[in-house]
């Protein structure tokens, strides 16, 4: 059995009772690791000085999680600057908030350079290694470079915007191509697959007879579709059982027989938590019969707080929150209860099955599993409503849920309306649809899925005689 070597920006070591902390990455990987053993390979979240960096390797439970530090110019010029301040917002499509240097480049790049290497210690010949994210894109190319010739996969978990976006990226014409040096790269959904075929059609006139697989230097690199899922029956389970938690029982009492709407987002401009607020006042504004029967939970634990751009995010959120409470607020009453701190999955689980009705409205989110966890939580027999917003990767499976423009505010503020007031039967049916869906998605075969792909990805074709003329035929078809 081939070993899996995981890798990515962080790796999460499970400690004692982390289980209901564990991410979606940590779930997939743990069914992958099964299956196949190997390592999980990363950041271990430590920076310190020039010199003082160490290599981690620890053992839980059979499972090896192999991890090195970074260094303070590393985490600042790699994580803070070229991933958060670059490539994240781009990836996100906005160009307005992309802020490019050549140092930040160069401390990307030689962290990437420095995964290799530490890489290259611990591949064996027959290893599959599986890099996630938008940290390690050039990563398979540098270990091409060092001889490797294992299966590499790559897994996308941000949107990718089309070429036009993507083009704006002073150094793109590097970056982005040598994704194909991946024999797999795995997005979230068909948007991204198109998004990508496109630039590489476009851009790098690569050759593909499907537009699924494209010849590069004698190789090839396959594109596919892989949604994250979350598990359905262990988020319902989690929810049954902590809806009677004494936090979550709390802050039912402390409803009053108000209506409860939730929100759970970390502090991020993508996840449109102004527009949000603002839909939230004009569905105040517009229904005034709801004045005091509604309190809106917004959880949104601080995140990346090193960068700018979340900082004055994290004013503005103050601000507008504040507004709102000050404005429609009564002694009794606080519209908003907005709170910086994070909560256990779990616990999250039990609080979703208590409210009417989740709000998730980012501008562009790659999948978006809050809006997955929050119709997974809810009883069958009455089931709170989400809504949901176009732009995240999850509208494409959430039946069910209220589609929504989070750039139409007045759309956010109607859907809060019908939420709220939707009849038993018609929010069953609803649940029913998009619960079905998901469970058809387990996050565990999510991560056994991409895997088996990889190992029966043929990659070492020459390129077929004919395929010039092909690739000039999709370049057309695509102007
Ligand atoms: N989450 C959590 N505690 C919190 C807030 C969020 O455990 O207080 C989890 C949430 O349950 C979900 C993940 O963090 O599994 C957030 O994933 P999502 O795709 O919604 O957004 P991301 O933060 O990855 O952009």
């Amino acid at each position: 059995m081939a070993r899996v070597i995981a890798v990515s920006n962080r790796v999460s070591v499970p400690t004692k009772g982390s289980a209901t902390r564990a991410g979606g990455l940590e779930v997939a990987l743990a069914a992958v690791f099964a299956n196949n053993p190997g390592v999980w390979f990363g950041w271990s979240g430590k920076t310190v000085g020039e010199g003082e960096t160490k290599t981690q390797i620890v053992e839980v439970d059979g499972q090896q999680y192999t991890t090195i530090d970074l260094t303070r110019t590393d985490h600042n010029e790699y994580y803070n600057g070229f991933a958060n301040r670059v490539l994240w917002p781009i990836l996100h499509y906005r160009l307005d908030l992309a802020d490019y240097s050549l140092r930040d480049l160069s401390g990307y790049l030689r962290v990437n350079s420095r995964f290799a290497q530490e890489l290259s210690k611990i591949i064996q010949r027959d290893d599959i290694l599986w890099v996630h994210d938008y940290h390690l894109i050039p990563l398979a190319k540098t270990l091409r470079e060092l001889g490797f010739r294992n299966r590499i996969g790559f897994f996308l978990h941000t949107p990718l915007p089309p070429p036009e976006v993507l083009t704006a990226l002073p150094n793109h014409e590097s970056l982005f191509p040598s994704l194909c040096a991946y024999d797999l790269v795995g997005f979230q959904t068909e948007i991204e697959t198109a998004n990508f075929a496109r630039y590489l059609i476009s851009e790098c006139r690569y050759p593909s007879r499907d537009l699924k697989t494209f010849y590069v230097h004698g190789r090839s690199c396959t594109i596919g579709v892989y949604p994250v899922g979350v598990s359905t029956d262990e988020i319902g389970a989690w929810a049954a059982q902590s809806f009677n938690a004494p936090l979550v029982t709390r802050v039912r009492h402390s409803l009053e027989n108000r209506a409860l709407v939730i929100g759970v987002d970390r502090l991020d401009y993508s996840k449109g938590l102004l527009a949000k607020i603002e839909g939230f006042k004009h569905f105040l504004e517009d229904n005034r019969e709801w004045l005091n029967k509604v309190a809106f939970l917004q959880i949104t634990p601080r995140s990346r707080s090193e960068v700018r751009e979340y900082i004055s995010l994290n004013h503005e959120v103050d601000s507008a929150v504040g507004h709102i409470n000050g404005t429609f607020g009564q002694a009794d009453w606080t519209p908003i209860r907005y709170v910086n701190r994070s909560y256990a999955r779990n616990v999250l689980a039990g609080l979703y099955r208590s409210a009417r009705a989740a709000l998730v409205t980012p501008l562009r989110d790659g999948m978006n599993l809050v809006a997955k966890e929050f119709v997974a939580s809810q009883a069958e027999e009455d089931p709170g409503v989400l809504i949901l917003s176009r732009f995240a990767g999850a509208a494409r499976e959430c039946e069910g849920a209220l589609i929504i423009n989070p750039y139409d505010v007045r759309s956010i503020s109607s859907a809060i309306k019908l939420a709220l007031e939707m009849p038993l039967e018609e929010r069953q049916s609803r649940h029913r649809a998009t619960v079905e869906r998901l469970a058809k998605n387990d996050i565990k075969d999510w991560g056994r899925r991409f895997i088996d792909d990889l190992i029966a990805e043929k990659s070492d074709y020459l390129l077929p005689a004919s395929t010039p003329s092909l690739v000039e035929a999709a370049v057309k078809g695509a102007t």
